[in-house]
């Protein structure tokens, strides 16, 4: 199992997090489409004859609840797990997966990433390598299809988003779309600007995938409930107007603490800002990332 070693997150929620206690739901969103949710990162799931694809896994200790969700949609195997960036709390069960025998499939920046281990500085976590089982072993630099299920699944790589390794999948039949952490619903988002994450680009992503979206496509978030274009929208709005006013006040010198003190985000507290990432924190992590691009 990937040891994770916590440091300044030690008190968090998630550092503190019983997997014991962890229940897997499943929502079906289309014929051969399912959302998963337990702890860690939304997965998604296309299930059928061909076998199944699936999108991200969460944590290691989820894998036997998963796969036992799983069982009772479908005898197949999983076959591909895609990896939608980096981050352990959608990759955790990969060595799992890959010793049950899935390929797994991810950007090129992915693999990188996972294999030689690295810090997620905004939480002060370090990451250990990935077991050479849990690597993808499939990579692309722009993007790969699967065309399986009766389904086509366009995997496309959104560049400097969440991380610097992010891909959105298109479930082109089935009107879905998984963002991966490029979209958390209802609550603040983290970007990792130590993976080469950057607002710009998130709000970039969701441009993109808003043009892609009908009014009825369902969308998964990487956190957060199942979204919808008009959720999706709402996002991007937020984060375009919170970090414009950060922006600016980057711009003119302020610093960290009269950035917060300006409330940036008050309008939107409400509604976003009861979940991973208080306002300040919030407010933290942009006015960080907007300085390390200088
Ligand atoms: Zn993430």
């Amino acid at each position: 199992m990937k040891a994770i070693v916590f440091l300044l997150f030690a008190s968090s929620a998630l550092a503190q997090q019983d997997f014991s206690k962890v229940e897997i739901q499943t929502q079906k969103l289309a014929d051969t489409v399912y959302m998963l949710t337990g702890s860690g990162g939304n997965i998604g799931l296309s299930v059928g004859d061909d076998g199944i694809v699936m999108i991200d896994d969460q944590f290691a200790p989820l894998t036997p609840k998963i796969q036992e969700a799983i069982a009772k949609l479908s005898t197949k195997p999983v076959r591909f797990l895609v990896n939608t960036h980096w981050h352990f709390d959608h990759t955790g069960g990969n060595e799992n997966f890959g010793k049950a025998g899935a390929t797994i499939v991810g950007h090129q920046n992915v693999r990188k990433r996972l294999a030689a281990g690295g810090t997620i500085e905004f939480f002060g976590m370090k990451v250990n390598p990935e077991p050479r089982v849990g690597l993808p072993t499939i990579t692309y630099e722009r993007g790969t299809d699967f065309a399986v299920n009766g389904d086509e699944l366009r995997v496309i790589h959104v560049a400097n988003a969440h991380t610097d390794g992010d891909s959105i999948v298109y479930f082109s039949k089935s009107n879905v779309i998984h963002m991966g952490d490029t979209f958390f619903n209802k609550l603040y988002p983290f970007i990792d600007a130590s993976s080469g994450g950057s607002a710009a680009g998130v709000i970039a992503t969701a441009d993109r995938v808003l043009k892609m979206a009908a009014d009825d496509t369902r969308i998964i978030p990487g956190h957060g409930p199942l979204g919808t274009k008009a959720d999706l929208k709402a996002f991007r709005d937020m984060l375009a107007t919170v970090s414009g006013r950060i922006q600016k006040q980057v711009k003119a010198g302020k610093s960290l603490a009269q950035v917060i003190e300006s409330k940036p985000t008050k309008e939107f507290d409400e509604v976003w800002g009861k979940g991973f990432l208080n306002p300040q924190r919030f407010t933290e992590m942009l006015y960080k990332g907007m300085q390390k691009k200088g």
